[in-house]
């Protein structure tokens, strides 16, 4: 027999007693009983989703900014880790790839590195082009 059982069955017998204070003080002790049944409950849900988030989390690989299961993802690094819910990615582009729960970009260390390769070549570019400004520039000043 149960906690709150046995509390109950007091009550009962303190009901044929007609022990009002005695009644109210059984009563306080069953209430309290069930909020600690409760709590408890709650504790160990957490427990489980807590321990099935370490399980779950031990089939995931991170890389390319993501999760990958073995043969699924990716999956958002940043619900899985904030939330603990796997959050499918989806492609915008080729290597890019955003959550529309959170909209966390995530890109692909290959699309990070083509993205960094054409920034370095824009720069020179436009390096390039400054320096012919200026030699333009030098020889108009220089011609007068
Ligand atoms: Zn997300």
């Amino acid at each position: 027999m149960g906690l709150i059982e046995n509390i109950k069955d007091v009550a009962e017998l303190v009901q044929k007693a007609d022990n009002i204070e005695l009644l109210r003080k059984v009563l306080q002790l069953q209430q309290a009983a069930l909020d600690e049944q409760e709590e408890r409950r709650q504790l160990r849900q957490r427990i489980d989703d807590l321990e099935e988030h370490l399980r779950d989390k031990g089939r995931l690989t991170f890389h390319d900014n993501a999760y990958w299961d073995e043969s699924d993802g990716p999956f958002c690094s940043t619900c899985f880790d904030s939330k603990r819910t796997r959050i499918r990615l989806h492609e915008l582009s080729q290597g890019a790839y955003a959550c529309r729960a959170c909209n966390t970009e995530a890109w692909t260390d290959a699309r990070r590195a083509a993205q960094e390769s054409a920034a370095r070549a824009q720069n020179e570019r436009n390096q390039a082009a400054i320096k012919a400004h200026n030699a333009r520039a030098r020889d108009w000043l220089g011609s007068r």
